[in-house]
C-alpha cells in the first residue's frame, strides 16, 4: 500500500528510534538535527514517547548561524568553545542518553571562510570532545544516523533541478535507501540486519588474510588484512546490551586492512567529494601498504595533500564490501554525504582503521602490532561496479569466490 510523504516521515521516525538507536522503555535520548529538520524531529520525539523515553533533548544546528560566527565573529569568537557546553556532553554521556544525529547540511556552507580558521576549530572541538568522541566510537552510548532533505544539500545533489523538486526527489531517495517503502520498514530492517549478520559471521569464520578486488575499471587490488580483525556490518550491541544500527543506510561489511599488505592497483568507480573538492577518476597504486602513484583527473591537488596529510594517510584503515544492487547505488545519484555514498559500492579508505575491526583493538599497541593503522584522517573512496569479482585468500594460497558481478555468491548472503 503505498503511503503519503507524512506517513514515510512517520515511518522513517519509527525505523531511526527503534532499529537505530535500539530506543527502550524508560530510556533517555538526546537529537542533534538542523533546523531544517523541524518536521522529522517532531516525529521521532512522539515515536519515543510512545515507546516510553523518560527524557527527550534537542540540540539544533543552524548553518546560518555557524557560518555568521566565522564571517562576523572575531578571531576569538570562532575559536571561542565554553567549557561548560563539553561538561554537558560528557554528562549527558555518563547519564546513558542514546543519540539521534540528523545529517542534511549545506556541503558548501563554509566556502570562502579561511580555511585555517576552520582548521583550528575543528581541531580544538575534536580535543575538547575527545571523551565524547571516545564514547561514540566506542558504542558506550547507542546512537544512530539518519539524514532531513534540506534545500542546500538537495542542491548539492540536484543542482539542475527546481528547489522544490530537488527537496522532494531527495526525500524519495532517503525513504528508498531508508527501506521505508517496504511494507513493514522495522522488519525488513531486522531481515536485512540478519543478513549482513550471517555475512560477517561468515566471514570472521574465513579468517582470509587477504582479499582481491578486480573489475572492468580497472582495479587489481590485494588487500591483506589485520591479524586478528574483526568483519562489521549492519547491526550493533554495545556495553548497553541494546541493539542498534549505527548508520542508516548501511549495506556494507567492512574490516581493518593490514597497514603494511595491501598491493595492487585501486580505480575510483565514483568521484570522492572531500574538503568541497570534488575529485574524480582516482588512481592509485599500493606497493607494501603504502600508495607510491597517486593520481587524479580532477582534484589532483587535494587528493595529494590528503594522502600526505601524515604517515597513515597513504595507508588503508578500510576495506568495506557492498553489492552493486544495495539500494543507494540503484539511486545513481552521488549524495555528498559519506552516510549515504559509501553504501553505494564497495569502497576503501585512505587512514586511520577503526579499532572495534581488531581483536582487542582498544588498545593501541595491539592495534598497531596487528596490522591496523593511524592516522588522523579516515576518507572513504568507491573502488566498487557491477563488473567486480572479489575472491577471499586464504593463508594457504586458496581462493574462495565472495562476490561475481559486484553480488555475493556465498551461501550466508542468501
Ligand atoms: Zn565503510
Ligand atoms: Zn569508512
Amino acid at each position: 500500500m503505498p503511503r503519503t510523504f507524512e506517513e514515510k516521515l512517520h515511518e522513517y521516525a519509527r525505523v531511526l528510534v527503534e532499529t537505530g538507536a535500539g530506543l527502550q522503555p524508560g530510556g533517555k535520548l538526546q537529537i542533534n538535527a538542523p533546523i531544517e529538520a523541524a518536521p522529522l524531529v517532531r516525529e521521532i520525539v512522539q515515536e519515543a514517547y510512545r515507546l516510553g523515553a523518560l527524557d527527550v533533548r534537542v540540540d539544533w544546528r543552524d548553518d546560518q548561524l555557524e557560518r555568521l560566527r566565522y564571517v562576523e565573529g572575531s578571531r576569538e569568537a570562532a575559536l571561542f568553545i565554553p567549557d561548560w557546553a563539553m561538561e554537558q556532553a560528557e554528562r549527558m554521556v555518563d547519564d546513558g542518553y542514546a543519540r539521534i544525529g540528523i545529517r542534511g547540511d549545506d556541503p558548501n556552507l563554509l566556502s570562502g571562510v579561511d580555511g585555517s580558521l576552520i582548521a583550528e576549530r575543528t581541531k580544538r572541538g575534536a580535543q575538547l570532545s575527545e571523551k565524547v568522541s571516545a564514547a561514540v566510537s566506542g558504542h558506550l552510548i547507542d546512537w544512530t544516523l539518519g539524514a532531513m532533505s534540506t534545500p542546500a544539500w538537495a542542491r548539492s545533489v540536484y543542482p539542475d533541478l527546481p528547489e522544490a523538486e530537488g527537496v522532494a526527489r531527495l526525500w524519495e531517495d532517503i525513504f528508498t535507501v531508508s527501506r521505508i517503502n517496504e511494507d513493514d520498514p522495522v522488519a525488513a530492517w531486522e531481515a536485512h540486519v540478519d543478513r549482513l549478520a550471517r555475512l560477517t559471521a561468515y566471514l570472521n569464520g574465513q579468517q582470509f588474510s587477504a582479499v582481491h578486488i578486480r573489475n572492468a575499471e580497472g582495479t587489481d587490488l590485494t588487500v591483506g588484512l589485520a591479524d586478528g580483525h574483526v568483519w562489521d556490518g549492519g547491526a550493533l550491541t554495545g556495553p548497553t546490551g541494546n541493539r542498534t544500527v549505527p548508520n542508516m543506510p548501511t549495506d556494507e561489511v567492512f574490516t581493518a586492512p593490514h597497514r603494511d599488505r595491501v598491493s595492487g592497483v585501486a580505480v575510483a568507480s565514483k568521484p570522492l567529494s572531500v574538503r568541497g573538492t570534488l575529485i574524480s577518476g582516482i588512481r592509485m597504486t599500493f606497493k607494501d601498504g603504502k600508495a607510491v602513484e597517486v593520481s587524479a583527473e580532477t582534484g589532483e591537488e587535494t587528493l595529494r595533500q590528503l594522502v600526505e596529510t601524515d604517515e597513515g594517510a597513504s595507508h588503508l584503515g578500510e576495506v568495506a564490501l557492498v553489492p552493486a544492487s544495495a539500494p543507494v547505488a540503484q539511486t545513481g545519484s552521488l549524495f555528498n554525504m559519506t552516510l549515504f555514498d559509501e553504501n553505494a559500492a564497495s569502497h576503501i579508505a585512505m587512514g586511520r582503521c577503526y579499532p572495534t575491526n581488531v581483536q582487542g583493538g582498544g588498545d593501541a599497541e595491539r592495534l598497531a602490532a596487528a596490522g591496523g593503522n593511524r592516522s588522523l584522517i579516515h576518507v572513504d573512496w568507491m573502488i566498487g561496479s557491477p563488473t567486480s569479482d572479489v575472491d577471499g585468500l586464504t593463508a594457504g594460497g586458496e581462493r574462495v569466490p565472495l562476490m561475481r558481478q559486484g553480488e555475493w555468491v556465498v551461501d550466508a548472503a542468501k
